[in-house]
């Protein structure tokens, strides 16, 4: 099992943490459970990629050692904004990876998409213990990333809500008992949509999900539910699950966050409100749990919770990640890529919508699956699909 077991740890006076993405949906999240009791940690590095005033802000309330902005652009701004307040600021993609090393007990991984795997790798090669949200780094590295993890003794600890509910109720001891693992999917804001609907999908009604509230880029997956065949390949390699063991079950509701079949028919839930900090707040206090004020589950209020197999017509998302997988070698690298090239475009608003998944499926078929055996080479094939990819967005919106 790649997941560590749970030992009981003597937990240090006070934990130091780094927050890698802190601007963002989840790294604001949690800011707000590490100010709920501020004297419990010491933060050692926050970053952003070009958020410069936000990024300041929380400099001066948290009182970081160092600051990190992505676009080297915004360092002059940076730069000024903390001046005089002791905090060492610095740019660039190197320095992002720096922050990452510097050492610090915790490390959330929350930059979105492959640019979080430098800097995440960083944290793993230094034996950290790191809470993962950034899933793509599992999705275009797995496998050297998993290897690298057990290499330097890191502690992974998912962050994404289905991933961390099946870490709550995994029996890591008895894992020759684990029939399947089932991941719940919300459907996204066009669950109920026809296809000829989803063709005209605006990036607003994209990003406006019914139950989460989280960055664009993910918010689109989600519509097109290729956040789920991203999580597929996550838990995949995650849990060392075999691909035809991962069921993939739509729950609008969002309150059963996923589930672990056992042999005996017994199958064990993780329930709770849709809200990030519950799975981060897990993630801070592993191996203990810590408490944290707010809404609590309702059911009697919910009333019924649904399930329902998803539509592979309108998202074919799914059957594409899962071949993906069973292709193995790099094309998971390849898929992530494309993905991450048409949502941008879509965002844009120089993509249709439908078209998100016919650019990763094209993108996949125009280039051999080559298994990466070195970063350097996931890295060299995440810019050659990136290249493709976007020949392939040129192509769609001349037609
Ligand atoms: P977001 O867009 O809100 O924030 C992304 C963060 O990464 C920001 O701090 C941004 O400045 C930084 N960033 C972006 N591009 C960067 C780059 N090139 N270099 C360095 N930093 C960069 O995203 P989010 O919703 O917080 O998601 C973060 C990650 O967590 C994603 O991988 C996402 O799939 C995962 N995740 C998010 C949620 C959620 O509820 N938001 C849930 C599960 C998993
Ligand atoms: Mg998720």
């Amino acid at each position: 099992m790649a997941v560590p077991s749970i030992k009981p740890q003597i937990a240090p006076e006070r934990k130091s943490l780094t927050i890698l993405g802190s601007t963002g949906s989840i790294g604001c999240n949690t800011i707000d459970l590490i100010g709920r009791c501020p004297e419990d940690y010491r933060i050692v590095a926050l970053t952003a990629y070009n958020s410069a005033e936000m990024l300041a802000e929380q400099a001066r309330r948290l009182r970081p050692e160092l600051v990190v902005i992505g676009d080297e652009r915004r360092y002059g701004d940076l730069q000024s904004a903390l001046a005089g307040t002791g905090i060492e600021v610095a740019a660039g993609a190197q320095a992002l990876i720096e922050a990452a090393e510097r050492p610090a007990d915790w490390v959330m991984a929350a930059i979105v998409g492959a640019a979080g795997l430098a800097p995440t790798l960083a944290a793993v090669r230094r034996g950290a213990m790191v809470a993962l949200a950034n899933k793509e780094t599992l999705v275009c590295a797995g496998e050297l990333m998993m290897a690298e993890v057990t290499r330097c003794g890191a502690t992974l600890l998912p962050v994404d809500s289905e991933h961390n509910a099946i870490f709550q109720v995994l029996e890591q001891d008895r894992r020759e008992t684990i029939e399947r693992i089932i991941l719940t999917a919300s459907g996204g804001p066009f669950r109920e949509w026809s296809l000829a609907e989803m063709a005209g999908a605006t990036p607003e009604q994209a990003v406006a999900h019914p139950n989460w509230d989280m960055g664009d880029k993910i918010s689109v997956d989600s519509a097109t539910m290729m956040n789920k065949g991203l999580e597929l390949i996550e838990a995949h390699y995650l849990f060392a699950m075999p691909e035809p063991q991962i069921e993939v079950l739509v729950h609008p509701q969002s309150v059963v966050h996923s589930m672990v079949a056992y042999r005996d028919g017994s199958v064990l839930a993780q329930m709770g409100q849709p809200d990030m900090r519950t799975p981060i707040a897990y993630t801070l206090a592993w191996p203990r749990r810590m408490a944290v004020a707010g809404e609590r589950l309702d059911l009697a209020a919910i009333g019924n919770l649904s399930f329902e197999a998803p539509d592979p017509g309108r998202f074919p998302t799914l059957r594409i990640a899962r071949e993906s997988l069973d292709a193995g070698g790099g094309a998971p690298t390849v898929l992530n890529a494309a993905n991450e090239v048409a949502v941008e475009a879509f965002l844009a608003g120089q993509l249709g919508f439908l078209d998100i998944a016919r650019v990763v499926e094209n993108t996949l078929e125009a280039m051999p699956a080559r298994p990466p055996s070195s970063i350097t080479e996931v890295l060299e094939l995440d810019r050659e699909a990136r290249r493709r990819a976007s020949a392939t967005v040129g192509q769609a919106a001349e037609r």
